[in-house]
């Protein structure tokens, strides 16, 4: 149910800005452009904001050029719409201006969301925050169409890891269901998402799957990825998407964590981000939300600054110790 306010307050207003989290996912870029192209359908000016590019295998999608990395004059817009962000800081550099617009809607499926906005609809039972926008758009009255549908379908299909996550439910198999009627098409969908992955993509998960270490009592895995892995292959931030579940297939593994150096500082001592992927029975977003991140039960992900490889590494695998 979209609480009758939250409707009301798209409605009445007419120049909106879209925005998502940084490093898109397939739910952030499906998200936005699904209820941006309603909102055009509607009337309404919108922009729709994202500081990252498109990752690559996204770029497929029906007028994803609408996305763009300008949000403009912040007082020329009367709502802000922030979707797929537990907290606003997810957005980047326009969280700390972003609240000068009138009124901000978060809306989201992550169980860490910090209720930021004038007003937060938070389903953490929803398999997407795409779940979410489908039913804004079917409230609004607005019909779908080829590129709604398109989008909507991407975002629950890589939301819910091709149906495979714990919080694959009803919806993401009906919802998806009616957009494939509504013209997605899935064949073009996972070729485009799934099936044209880069040489350089390759020879990274190589060296990654490399890097496996198990704690001692198998319970707990990590991986690492150095920025000289990436120049040495030639890739990209969006070439990692999906390699944390590689660590997770081990047998018995209960959670993995893909340990990634987004820079090299002085001494040794670098900036981590680390994602964190559980096969089901460990909540990994409460994990993460202890050390300053957050994210849904079975992936979650933090950042960490000022320690060593080692150091990052040893508190990792102390956590296995409560496995
Ligand atoms: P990933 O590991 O793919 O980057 O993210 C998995 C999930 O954890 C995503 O739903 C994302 O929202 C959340 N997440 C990842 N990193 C962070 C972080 O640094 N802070 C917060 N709050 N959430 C994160
Ligand atoms: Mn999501």
């Amino acid at each position: 149910m979209i609480p009758a306010m939250l409707l009301e307050e798209i409605r009445k207003s007419d120049r909106v800005l879209i925005a998502s989290h940084t490093q898109p996912d397939g739910d952030a870029i499906g998200s936005m452009l699904a209820l941006g192209v309603c909102l055009k359908a509607l009337g309404k000016t919108v922009t729709l904001y994202n500081e990252s590019p498109t990752p690559a295998i996204f770029r497929f999608l029906p007028s994803v050029n609408l996305i763009g990395d300008q949000a403009g004059d912040l007082s020329d817009y009367d709502l802000a719409i922030v979707l797929d962000c537990g907290d606003l800081q997810r957005i980047g550099r326009l969280s700390e201006d972003i609240e000068t617009i009138p009124a901000l809607l978060n809306i989201d499926h992550h169980v860490t969301n910090t209720l930021f906005g004038t007003f937060a609809h938070v389903d953490s039972q929803a398999c997407a925050t795409a779940e979410i926008v489908y039913h804004i758009i079917r409230d609004l009255g607005v019909a779908f169409d080829k590129t709604m549908a398109t989008a909507i379908y991407t975002a629950i299909l890589t939301d819910t890891g091709s149906f495979m996550f714990q919080n694959t439910n009803t919806a993401a198999f009906a919802i998806s269901s009616e957009m494939v009627t509504q013209g997605a098409d899935p064949y073009t969908v996972a070729q485009c998402v799934y099936a044209t992955y880069s040489l350089g993509r390759l020879k990274l998960l190589n060296m990654v799957l490399d890097t496996i270490d198990i704690s001692r009592n198998g319970k707990l895995s990590t991986m690492f990825l150095s920025q000289r892995m990436m120049e040495e292959t030639g890739t990209q931030l969006d070439d990692i998407y999906g390699l944390v579940n590689y660590a997770k297939h081990i047998e018995d593994v209960q959670v993995a964590a893909l340990i990634r150096e987004t820079h090299m500082g002085m001494n040794g001592k670098g900036v981590y981000h680390v994602s964190l992927r559980s096969s089901g029975e460990v909540d990994v977003s409460s994990i993460a939300a202890r050390l300053g991140g957050g994210g849904h039960h079975s992936a979650a992900g933090f950042k960490m600054e000022g320690v060593s490889l080692s150091e990052l590494k040893r508190s990792i695998f102390s956590l296995a110790e409560a496995l």
